[in-house]
C-alpha cells in the first residue's frame, strides 16, 4: 500500500486559528505547481507499489482548476502507477465549490471530498475569519451530492469560545442530516504563531475550559455513535466501510510520500520534512534539488511514535509490534496498565491494548504516561 500527499499551499485568507503552512499571495502559483510536479518526478523511486490513495491537502486545493488537478492525477499516474480503485481525496472550502467547479473536479478523477465547513454558525465563522459563511456550507453539501459525490467528509471544530453544548449538538445533528459518509472534528487549539495566539498574549481571548471541551467531546461521540458513525480515530467518524483510507494509512504506519512545500514523508525508516517556503522550494526545484531534510528515528523514537498515533485509533497497540521494536510495555508499565483498566480507560484483549471511549478523551495523558525513554 501506498500514499501520496500533494500540499496546496495556497489560501484566499488566514483562518486565524490556522498554523499550517499557506501563503495568501497568489503570484507565482502557477511556478509553484510546476515545481511540485518537479519534485514528484525527481521522486520517483521513493514508493515500491502502485498508488492506492492520493490526497490533495493543504493550504486550500479547492482553489485548482481542474485541468490542473488532472495534470496531477496523471504525473502521478506516470510515475508511481495508481492502483484499482484508489481513494482520491481533495480537501475543499465551501465558497470554492460552485457547480462548475465540483464537476470539473470530478471529471478530474476526484472520488472524495473533504469539506471544510467548520460551523454551520455564521458569527463563528467570522469569529474563525473563515472564508465563507453558514449558507455557503450547505450549499455546498447539497451541490456536491447533486454533482455526484458519494464519499463526503465534513471537518467541523468545537470548544470555539461562544460555543456551548446545546449549539454544539446542534451543528453534529444538522452535519449528520447531509448523510456524510464521514466527519472529522477537532478541538480548537490555541497556537503560538496565528492570530489566536496574539489575542492570546493580548488578553483579547480566553481559552475554552477543559472541562467544557471535554463535555463537547462526549456529546459529540454521544450524538455520533446514536446516528450509525464510528468513531475509528480521536477524531475521525465513519460510516461503515468510509474510514479515510489515506489518513488510516498514516495512522498504521505505511509509508507514504509527500509533494510540495511543508510536505512530509516516511519510508517506512526515515522521515522527511520539505522546506515550508513556497518561494525557497520553487527555486530548489529549479535547479533539481529537493529542499527536504531526513530525520532517523531512534529505536525509542519509533516506539514511541508508534504509541502516539496507534492509541489514538479503533485499532490500538499491538504488543507483538512492540516487541519487534524491542519494547516490553505490560513489563515496563505494567502497573499503570492496570490502573487505567480498572479505571475503564483501556481494555487489553489477548495482543491488543486500545483505549476505550472514555479513555479516548484523556489519550494525550495516557500516552504520554506510556511512553518509553
Ligand atoms: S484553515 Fe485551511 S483555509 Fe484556513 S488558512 Fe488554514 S489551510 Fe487555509
Amino acid at each position: 500500500m501506498a500514499g501520496l500527499y500533494l500540499h496546496i499551499p495556497f489560501c484566499k485568507q488566514a483562518c486565524y486559528y490556522c498554523d499550517f503552512h499557506f501563503s495568501t499571495d497568489s503570484r507565482h502559483r502557477s511556478e509553484l505547481l510546476e515545481a511540485m510536479h518537479k519534485e514528484m518526478t525527481l521522486r520517483k523511486g521513493f514508493l515500491s507499489a502502485p498508488l492506492e490513495t492520493i490526497y490533495f491537502g493543504g493550504g486550500t486545493p479547492s482553489l485548482l482548476e481542474g485541468d490542473q488537478i488532472a495534470s496531477f492525477l496523471a504525473l502521478a499516474e506516470k510515475t508511481f502507477g495508481i492502483a484499482p480503485q484508489p481513494e482520491i481525496t481533495l480537501e475543499a472550502n465551501p465558497d470554492d465549490l460552485t457547480k462548475d467547479k465540483l464537476h470539473a473536479i470530478r471529471a478530474a478523477g476526484v472520488n472524495r471530498l473533504s469539506i471544510g465547513i467548520q460551523s454551520f454558525r455564521d458569527d463563528l465563522l467570522k469569529y474563525l475569519h473563515r472564508a465563507h459563511d453558514a449558507q455557503a456550507a450547505r450549499r455546498s453539501l447539497e451541490e456536491s451530492r447533486e454533482a455526484g459525490f458519494t464519499n463526503i467528509s465534513i471537518d467541523l471544530i468545537y470548544a470555539i469560545p461562544g460555543l456551548d453544548l446545546a449549539s454544539w449538538e446542534t451543528s453534529l445533528k444538522e452535519a449528520a442530516s447531509y448523510r456524510p459518509e464521514h466527519l472529522s472534528s477537532y478541538s480548537l487549539t490555541i497556537e503560538e504563531r496565528t492570530v489566536f495566539g496574539h489575542h492570546l498574549r493580548a488578553g483579547k481571548l480566553r481559552r475554552v475550559e477543559d472541562e467544557q471541551a471535554a463535555q463537547q467531546f462526549e456529546r459529540m461521540q454521544d450524538v455520533l455513535e446514536d446516528l450509525g458513525y464510528e468513531q475509528y480515530e480521536i477524531s475521525n467518524f465513519s460510516l461503515p466501510g468510509f474510514h479515510s483510507r489515506h489518513n488510516s494509512s498514516y495512522w498504521l504506519q505505511k509509508p507514504y510520500l509527500g509533494i510540495g512545500p511543508s510536505a512530509h514523508s516516511y519510508d517506512g525508516v526515515r522521515r522527511y520534512v520539505n522546506l515550508a517556503n513556497n518561494p525557497r522550494y520553487a527555486e530548489a526545484l529549479r535547479s533539481d534539488r529537493i529542499p527536504s531534510e531526513a530525520e532517523v528515528l531512534s529505536a525509542v523514537d519509533q516506539i514511541n511514535e508508534y504509541l502516539l498515533t496507534r492509541l489514538r485509533t479503533k485499532w490500538g497497540v499491538d504488543l507483538r509490534v512492540l516487541r519487534k521494536l524491542g519494547d516490553d510495555l505490560p513489563g515496563r508499565c505494567g502497573s499503570r496498565l492496570n490502573r487505567y483498566m480498572e479505571e475503564g480507560l483501556l481494555v487489553i484483549s489477548g495482543e491488543e491494548v486500545r483505549l476505550t471511549r472514555r479513555g479516548m478523551l484523556l489519550a494525550d495523558r495516557i500516552t504520554e504516561e506510556l511512553m518509553a525513554g
